[in-house]
């Protein structure tokens, strides 16, 4: 089975040369390391610089949208412009954990939602706990050209249907191969396949068997695996499907 990670990052993990140097034996196509704030972004592009499978999102997380201003979205600005860039991300909103206010994330998601369009880029959307206000904004300034995804989803189906009514995919993590978690089930049972994303979020979210290690690209096996059963889908033929998916909307993918 050919491999996709549409969302990892890397530069949080140690060993991450060991790692790299292992795709070619499992088979891993190619990753997308994505930005969490200016400097990692940074190191995301470096990283992407160093291989030729290894592309990048820049973006600062709605986490880190602390006390920012105009200069480090001038700079994510100037980072999108390198053609191994392939999206704005991850930006949105996050009322889980209050390290920064509403208003701070919402001035940090508007402006880099608007500076994706502005460099024809899709963006990846982390959202939790905030779905409806992260959908409002995006109508509000109005939805992109280039969509984006909705990465690791964790709301209901009505929810999931509601950006894909817009054009947006939906990404897929370990959570699905967690025992129980019907929610997520219905929501992949019910959106297209040509609308899903695999990814793993590496080194967070380890899917079963390796629940409780750290997390890497390789993993998204079990994660596709688990999405061909609900599908009955040939696991082989759903990871092609998958490739084509993240080709279509992150278009500066060469490979
Ligand atoms: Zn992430």
């Amino acid at each position: 089975m050919r491999l996709i990670d549409t969302h990892c990052h890397l530069n949080l993990i140690e060993n991450k040369e060991d790692i790299i140097k292992s795709f070619e034996e499992n088979n891993v196509n190619f990753v997308i390391e994505v930005g969490i704030d200016i400097e990692n972004s940074f190191k995301s592009l470096e990283l992407a610089d160093n291989h030729k499978n290894i592309y990048c999102a820049v973006g600062i997380h709605p986490n880190e949208s602390k006390k920012l201003s105009n200069k480090d979205f001038d700079t994510i600005n100037i980072l999108a412009k390198n053609e191994k860039v392939v999206a704005i991300g991850e930006i949105g909103l996050d009322y889980y954990r209050e390290y920064t206010t509403k208003n701070e994330q919402y001035y940090s998601f508007v402006n880099q939602f608007n500076l994706a369009k502005e460099n024809k880029l899709p963006v990846i959307l982390h959202i939790r706990d905030a779905y409806d206000d992260a959908f409002n904004l995006i109508l509000n300034e109005g939805v992109n050209e280039d969509l984006g995804v909705v990465h690791c989803f964790s709301s209901d189906w009505k929810t999931a249907k509601k950006f894909l009514d817009l054009g947006f995919y939906i990404g897929i993590d370990g959570p699905i191969t967690f025992k129980n978690n019907y929610k997520l089930v219905e929501v992949v049972k019910n959106t297209p396949v040509e609308y899903i994303l695999p990814e793993t979020d590496s080194p967070f979210l380890t899917p079963v068997p390796f629940r409780g290690k750290k997390n890497n690209p390789i993993y998204t096996k079990y994660i596709i695996t688990k999405i061909a059963e609900i599908k009955n889908i040939n696991p082989e033929e759903l990871s092609e499907i998958f490739i084509e998916n993240a080709k279509k909307l992150f278009r500066r993918i060469k490979i």
